[in-house]
């Protein structure tokens, strides 16, 4: 009998099936999904099986037996090995790193065990009769204990006494045992299980999710998705049937938790980056074996190591953290999809504003749409006021805060109320705008602002690399008042404490959560103050449910707009939609100032105005003319390496591979170019990339051969292709 073996070598050379002979010991037994140890090469290694077979080609004198089974059952269910085999083709990945997605990382190596506890009970055969315990006050108030429950259980011994219980076990009244600690993380402590009632609108939707289908969930903010995607879990479980939950990382939040420990208690695992190594695999441990059978996190909770799944759920499927942007880089989409097919089970994508891919698809019936157009508590969505900053400078107003802005800011505080302010910034590219007229730098060919790059001091167009001078005045007023677009949150803090010095100010960002219990604390310390400012990133944007926000400021919409990128317009929308959704969630109304300094945008008056489907038609419009995604489908393949000239011989290679498939399907080809990446070296390594946009008509047969273009290279450079990358930097 033969295994077929992935070996724990992470190497494109190494990437195939290796054929073992199976130990005596082991024959006649299933062992398809088993980790083993494998001698390679001098070295003893790692590696999974993925298939048996009774013979092999494998010359009889190089067939080699395996040494033996890591683990006592199998790790990796057989829908998983299909799965990383429909990865590896569908991204271009090594079977390896799909395999290592699927079991927690310290599993490798065994650097992880199971912790086990110490636990007493009474000894029954004792003869409690024979002993006085009255003198002895410590030893009988555990006796007491024990007469009324079971066991004393590892948790409550630090309420006795330690050299009590080590007394009477040794005269034999009380008997230690063992348990397995399951680290679950307990930072969820007790709140009341809220069931609401359902209203109509979500009965209904309840009622249309159901089979094998995949559903856009479009609710707007407050409408309350979270109890459907509940009761739809609870529903699928009763039948028997296990669930996967994916929320974005930086909405996981404890309060989400919390809901949904209260709703379903152990039957819940969670997996998410703030874990130790042990919770993980603890967690992990709990859904493989079935104890656990809701699994809830973020992007890799879709490994979740279930079977049997009834429902798949993708809260907030718009947002970006579901695609992965380091090896391996995959689209969770895609994953679910897959996934949902193998169990027979239906795909939920839930939004308040959805991807323009996706809600595309619902348009054209390929996935079915559900909507919650209402908030449940029947309240309006907060007023959106928009404040010209260019007026604001006309009138002499050179700070960052309107005259608006400063007059709702008093007029929250003197209410003893709490104002959100948002900053919205992603990365560290920005953009060059004039001061006086509001023009920014756009590329000549493809309707995307340029990126200042600060070292070469010039500004570049990420779509096709083209290379302009950097602004020294502008060339549509002459003004010489040219600025980088990008304040940073440290410096709307100080201005804040200035203008307001007996108003706490807190700060949430990345330089300030760092720690793991930073997020929680700032949210609470927050939430303890009245009045009070918060001011953060994206941080601040999600799901949290403050009801003395009335507040919501947006300082600088336009900053996510003038990324260089066809999706600047939507991500704005989303997030405008997001923060407002902060602000008047409970009795008293809600306002929010956006300011900006391009007033008559489209996203600005289709965001003020909640117009979801308004703003869809014109941007799918857009994406129809200009040919971008759903309309075409975008390439990057980045080439990096220590070696400059290698990495540049070699993408000259693929470039000229992928030259010969643009003139086997010229009309697909929309663009096609080869440059130094914009962000040109990462740690001391080179980068180089081709991007491509095609259409797609022949999308298939076109991956596959830039796939196979991109295999032919040399060892010492890497290479990787991200399909619809979400930054291109
Ligand atoms: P969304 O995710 O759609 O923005 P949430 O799920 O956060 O909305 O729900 C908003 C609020 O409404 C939450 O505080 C939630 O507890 C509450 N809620 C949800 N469903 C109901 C209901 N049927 N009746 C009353 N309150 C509800
Ligand atoms: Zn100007
Ligand atoms: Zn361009």
């Amino acid at each position: 009998m033969i295994a077929e073996i992935i070996v724990e070598v992470s190497s494109s050379e190494v990437d195939r099936v290796f054929d073992y002979k199976i130990p005596e010991i082991y024959r006649g037994k299933n062992l398809i999904g088993y980790r083993v140890f494998v001698p390679f090469g001098p070295r003893r290694i790692e590696g999974y099986i993925i298939g048996q077979k009774e013979n092999t080609n494998v010359d009889k004198t190089k067939l080699k037996e395996f040494y033996s089974l890591i683990d006592k059952s199998p790790t990796i269910l057989p829908e998983m090995i299909e799965l990383a085999s429909f990865m590896k083709k569908k991204f271009h990945l090594k079977m390896v790193d799909c395999l290592r997605l699927f079991i927690p990382s310290q599993m490798r190596g065994e650097k992880i065990k199971p912790i086990y506890l110490k636990n007493y009970t009474l000894n029954k055969e004792f003869d409690f009769s024979g002993h006085d315990f009255s003198k002895a006050k410590k030893q009988l108030e555990i006796i007491e204990f024990l007469k009324q429950n079971e066991k004393l259980e590892n948790k409550d011994l630090k309420k006795f006494s330690s050299s009590a219980i080590s007394t009477l076990e040794k005269m034999g009244a009380i008997k230690m045992f063992l348990s397995q600690k399951m680290r679950t993380p307990q930072d969820c402590f007790e709140v009341e299980n809220i069931h609401h009632e359902l209203s109509p609108v979500q009965k209904r939707a309840v009622e249309k999710i159901s089979g094998d289908g995949i559903f856009l969930l479009h609710g707007v903010t407050g409408s309350g998705k979270t109890e459907v995607y509940m009761t739809l879990i609870e529903r699928e479980i009763s039948k028997g049937k296990t669930a996967i939950m994916l929320v974005p990382e930086i909405s996981l939040t404890p309060q989400v938790l919390k809901n949904f420990k209260n709703r379903f208690g152990d039957t819940v695992a969670i997996l998410h980056s703030g874990l130790s190594a042990g919770e993980r695999f603890d967690e992990w441990t709990r859904l493989l074996t079935g104890q656990a059978k809701i699994a809830i996190g973020a992007r890799s909770a879709i490994f979740a190591p279930l079977q049997n799944v009834g429902a798949i759920i993708i809260d907030e499927e718009h947002d970006g953290s579901y695609i992965s942007e380091t090896n391996p880089r995959f689209n969770t989409f895609e994953i679910a999809k897959f996934r949902a097919k193998k169990n027979g089970c239906f795909l939920v994508l839930g939004s308040a504003t959805p991807a323009i891919e996706t809600y595309y698809l619902a348009q054209k019936g390929e996935i079915e749409l559900v909507e919650m157009p209402v908030r449940v508590n029947g309240k309006n969505m907060p007023k959106i006021e928009i404040v010209d900053m260019l007026g604001e400078i006309r009138y002499g107003n050179n700070t960052m805060f309107s005259r608006r802005l400063i007059d709702e800011l008093e007029n929250c505080f003197s209410q003893k109320k709490q104002a959100i302010l948002f900053l919205n910034r992603r990365g560290f590219v920005s953009f060059m705008r004039c001061r006086d007229c509001g023009y920014v730098a756009k590329c000549s060919d493809c309707d995307v602002s340029l990126v200042y790059h600060k070292f070469e001091n010039k500004l570049i167009c990420h779509y096709c690399g083209k290379k302009f001078k950097a602004l020294t005045a502008c060339p549509e007023c002459g003004s010489v008042h040219i600025r980088e677009g990008a304040i940073g949150t440290e410096k709307v803090v100080e201005e804040l404490q200035r203008l307001f010095p007996d108003v706490p100010v807190f700060r949430m960002d990345n330089d300030t959560t760092r720690t793991k219990d930073a997020h929680q604390k700032i949210l609470s310390n927050f939430g303890k103050n009245k009045p009070a400012i918060l001011v953060g990133t994206q941080m601040v944007a999600k799901g949290h449910d403050f009801p003395d926000v009335t507040l919501v400021g947006i300082i600088d919409a336009d900053q996510g707009l003038y990324q260089s990128h066809y999706k600047s317009a939507e991500r704005t929308f989303s997030l405008i939609t997001q923060v407002a959704g902060r602000a008047g969630r409970s009795e008293s109304e809600g306002k929010v100032i956006l300011q900006t300094y391009s007033p008559r945008k489209y996203v600005y008056n289709f965001a003020s105005n909640y117009n979801y489907k308004g703003f869809y038609e014109k941007e799918i419009n857009l994406r129809k003319t200009t040919k971008f995604p759903p309309f075409s489908t975008i390439f990057r393949i980045m080439f990096s390496g220590d070696d400059e000239e290698l990495v540049k011989e070699n993408i000259k290679m693929c470039y000229n591979e992928i030259v010969n498939i643009r003139n086997q399907f010229t009309s697909d080809f929309i663009y096609l170019d080869a440059m130094k990446s914009p962000v040109s070296k990462i740690k001391q390594k080179y980068r180089y990339q081709i991007l491509m946009r095609v259409s797609n008509e022949n999308i298939e047969k076109i991956t596959e051969l830039v796939y196979n273009a991109c295999d032919e290279k040399s060892a010492k450079v890497s290479c990787f292709v991200e399909i619809n990358p979400q930054s291109l930097s």
